[in-house]
């Protein structure tokens, strides 16, 4: 079977709605299902999910697709990740999947397969004789062995050849070299982790991806990290986020610190509804992988400079996906763990529920006079750039402006400045220009009579707005309306799900846009024949030979004058 037959056997074993609901709470209005969308922030529900087209599509932030693009999109995985997941709701058997397409993901899969067998090692290293050492490191910070079940944790000896093993288990030098565990040097594999208590970096689902290393006494790095591999992107990995789900749900919240050992404290201490990025900057993705699971968020980041620093990076991420964050601010110098030593969890817990907002931070030093007003705003302006939603924008530029009283318009003004006003404008009359053919070739593709009648005599060219030309090019090439609902994504996508959903408009309108459409159709004839006679002349033909092509222009030209109207 091949791969596409594959895919559409999976697809017609699926319910969309079903699949949808497991993630999304959906409700009938019509023939569609509605519910609040999972991948941006509102109020009223603009998610749409068509039973019939099997197919959903956001009018609020514009994401759809097919069935496959959708766990792709709310499990944040790669295609192949996201068929083999909806091969298992629909009770395909994986093992069918084409082989060809399916290297990449046998590669991942020796990859994880890898990194379980040495995270069971690990285990039982830390359990013998050789993890005395590492023992006594994790119990000095309070981690007893329950907490070594939980987080898997282990211990990685110097002088056990675990290459070999793995080897001796069939697995290829490459796979070894490729799991970021390994180095070959001079015919001999070198494990990076050596005398080091292993912290196993899972997936969203638990699997262990890669690894974190503490060294035991002296020792740099403190801290080592698997590099990133097929399986491990950094930017994308929330450590403990499979743990801490559960916890999230149930406690409305979630906690961000900063490193895994951050992570595995607070779990001890209690709030097992903390996750970490990892090592990296915080990226926009972790940022809305939380944001799908709770909008609620508390930054726990060290007390020192570069803490303080982070936590405003991180905020900044969680503007750019709608999320509000408030920042927990630790007594100088100190890191959770620290805090929770010292003044006991109850205490943490307080000082986490009197968290403020980043903003509201801002505001209160320039209360204090330690910064000034200007200084406070560039600095909300900076929290705010990389924010998309201009409801985001003003609704925290409003609160700013009454705070500081200075005129909201001036602060919006100020914020999104001259220049980003002249862009926008040119759009906006680009978009006036191509808006209705837009309108027009929604309203032809939903009758399917229309549609007929006019396919043959339009082509992509007569069309100013690419991305009408685009989808009609498409189209007119023979892809169905639902193949290119799951194939396109932005304004392209837009226009086909309008149709695909909306009900149709008042039929006098309709009228209007296809004299508009008649005319243009008319007036590219025109041009076209006009351009051949200019070529023919150019090339010096005779005037027998273009001749028929003048009288066939002074026919058309008539009949355009006859459907009125200016130029099109
Ligand atoms: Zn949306």
């Amino acid at each position: 079977m091949g791969i596409d037959a594959y895919i559409d056997e999976i697809k017609s074993r699926l319910d969309i709605v079903d699949v949808v609901s497991q993630y999304v709470p959906l409700k009938q209005v019509g023939r569609n299902y509605r519910g609040l969308c999972p991948f941006h922030v509102e109020r009223t529900p603009s998610f749409t999910v068509s039973p019939e087209k099997q197919i959903f599509y956001c009018f609020g932030c514009g994401v759809g697709g097919d069935v496959i693009k959708f766990l792709q999109l709310i499990e944040g995985v790669e295609f192949s990740e996201a068929l083999e997941k909806a091969a298992e709701m629909a009770g395909v058997d994986i093992s069918k999947v084409p082989s060809g397409e399916g290297t990449g993901s046998d590669k991942k899969k020796r990859l994880k397969k890898i990194h379980a067998i040495l995270a069971k090692a690990f285990a039982s290293f830390l359990k013998s004789s050789l993890g005395e050492e590492a023992r006594k490191y994790l119990k000095g910070r309070g981690i007893s062995p329950l907490w070594w079940e939980t987080f898997k944790l282990g211990f990685a000896p110097s002088g056990v050849d675990l290459a070999a093993m793995l080897l001796n288990r069939g697995f290829s030098r490459d796979d070894l070299v490729s799991s970021g565990v390994f180095t070959y040097k001079n015919g001999n594999f070198v494990s990076k982790f050596k005398n080091r208590v292993i912290i196993p970096i899972t997936d969203h689902n638990g699997d262990v991806i890669a690894f974190g290393g503490r060294v035991i006494g002296e020792g740099e790095p403190k801290y080592l990290n698997s590099p990133e591999t097929p399986i491990f992107r950094k930017g994308k990995v929330l450590f403990g986020y499979h743990l801490a789900r559960e916890a999230v749900r149930k406690n409305g919240r979630v906690i961000l610190v900063e490193g895994y050992m951050d992570v595995i404290s607070m779990h001890v201490a209690g709030f097992s509804e903390t996750v970490a990025s990892l090592g990296t900057a915080f990226t926009v993705e972790q940022a809305k992988r939380i944001s799908l699971i709770t909008q609620n968020v508390y930054i726990l980041y060290d007390g020192d400079d570069a803490g303080r620093k982070a936590a405003f990076r991180a905020s900044r991420a969680f503007y750019a996906v709608g999320v509000e964050p408030k920042i927990v601010q630790l007594p100088q110098g100190m890191d959770p763990d620290d805090f929770v030593k010292v003044h006991g969890t109850e205490e943490l817990g307080r000082l986490i529920e009197e968290a403020s907002t980043p903003v509201d931070l801002l505001l209160e030093a320039g209360k204090v006079g330690s910064m000034s007003k200007r200084d406070v705003a560039k600095r909300v302006f900076e929290l705010l750039e990389d924010t998309k939603d201009p409801l985001v924008v003003d609704s925290v530029l409003s609160y700013v402006s009454e705070r500081l009283s200075i005129p909201f318009e001036d602060l919006r003004n100020s914020f999104f400045g001259k220049k980003r006003n002249v862009v926008k404008k040119a759009q906006e009359s680009a978009d006036q220009k191509g808006a209705w053919e837009r309108k027009l070739i929604v309203e032809l593709l939903k009758r399917q009579d229309l549609w007929d009648r006019y396919k043959g005599r339009i082509s992509p060219e007569i069309f100013s707005d690419g991305d009408v030309a685009f989808v009609v090019g498409r189209l007119l090439e023979g892809v169905s309306l639902q193949d290119l609902a799951s194939q396109l994504d932005g304004e392209r996508l837009k226009i086909v799900a309008e149709v695909l959903f909306e009900e149709s408009g008042d039929s006098e309108e309709l009228e209007t846009l296809l004299h508009r459409l008649d005319r243009k159709i008319a007036y590219w004839e025109l041009e076209r024949i006009k351009r051949k006679v200019l070529e023919l002349q150019s090339r010096g033909a005779s005037k027998e030979e273009y001749a028929p092509l003048v009288s066939e222009y002074m026919a058309k030209l008539r009949e355009v004058k006859s459907l009125g109207g200016g130029a099109a």
